[in-house]
């Protein structure tokens, strides 16, 4: 359950406001739909609906993370993995295949994708599978994080309140982790 003003949600939240989206993907109710849902759950999205502007975005917005739709107007979504990979843009990568297109999910992955994700799929699971593409990338979360005069140190077993370590429980270590 996701609700704001909860503990782990809190800190999920602050988590993912450093992380930023490219989101590709050119059908506008599904467009919306990641710009509201992962907007709640804190990340920054830029969405765009082009194999072209998406490789442009790619380079000049820095994302971490990008969501890839196969099936564009303009170039086929796999063209843009290829792209990506073949001028060695490590950025990770989750295709977003339609259900009834089985073969896109084996050839995006051959392409160098990172995971991939059946339309149409629940909010709740491609936010886990961000998370679980971001942590085997490394690209996700930065360093420390900083949150008023509190710090989340960059091995995630403490909080810092100025020079000063605030004791953890285990259960306040297994959300931070989290
Ligand atoms: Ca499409």
């Amino acid at each position: 359950m996701q609700r704001l003003g909860g503990g782990d949600a809190a800190v999920r939240y602050i988590r993912n406001v450093h992380t930023r989206i490219l989101a590709v993907e050119d059908d506008p109710p599904i467009a919306r739909m990641l710009t509201l849902e992962l907007g709640r759950l804190g990340y920054t999205l830029l969405v765009v609906g082009t194999a072209g502007e998406a490789l442009v975005q790619a380079k000049s917005w820095a994302p971490n993370l990008m969501l890839l739709d196969l099936g564009l107007p303009d170039r086929d979504g796999g063209e843009v993995l290829r792209e990506l990979r073949a001028r060695n843009d490590p950025l990770p990568v989750i295709c977003l295949t339609a259900r009834d297109r089985p073969v896109e999910r084996v050839g995006g992955l051959r392409a160098g994708a990172d995971d991939y994700i059946v339309k149409p799929f629940d909010i709740s699971e491609l936010d886990a599978r961000i998370r679980a593409v971001l942590r085997r990338a490394d690209r996700g979360a930065p360093q420390e994080l900083v949150l008023g005069t509190l710090k989340l140190a960059a091995d995630e077993t403490r909080v810092l309140a100025g020079d000063a370590s605030l004791p953890l429980t285990p259960r306040e270590l297994y959300v931070l982790r989290r």
